[in-house]
């Protein structure tokens, strides 16, 4: 029987404004969001909580070209090797070609 994957909630910013997700399952983990640029130490500490590392990410999925969605992606695909999986719609903020915007997505976002 196959365990249910277990999702850790990771906090980007204080008072849940902005959050990530890790989707923890037996053979590897998936990083919904990247997080606000220069936030990969909130990423590693969710990672040493479930006893893993950088290379236990499997895959980053950027929900969208929001800067606190998709800001550190690049820094996470590095310290990871994982791929980054985006809607191809936001290809141009991706491509720099258009400036990335911010939302938050807590209780007071
Ligand atoms: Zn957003």
């Amino acid at each position: 029987m196959t365990e249910a994957p277990e999702v850790v909630r990771i906090p980007i910013l204080p008072f849940g404004l902005v959050n990530a997700h890790l989707v923890v399952g037996a053979t590897g983990a998936v990083l919904v969001d990247a997080g606000l640029p220069d936030t990969e130490r909130a990423v590693e500490k969710a990672l040493q909580s479930r006893g893993m590392s950088w290379h236990d990410i499997r895959l980053i999925v950027v929900t969208h070209a929001h800067i606190d969605h998709a800001g550190n992606a690049a820094r996470l695909r590095a310290l990871t090797g994982a791929p980054v999986c985006a809607h191809e719609g936001d290809a141009q903020h991706y491509r720099q070609r258009e400036h990335m915007t911010f939302c938050a997505t807590g209780t007071f976002g």
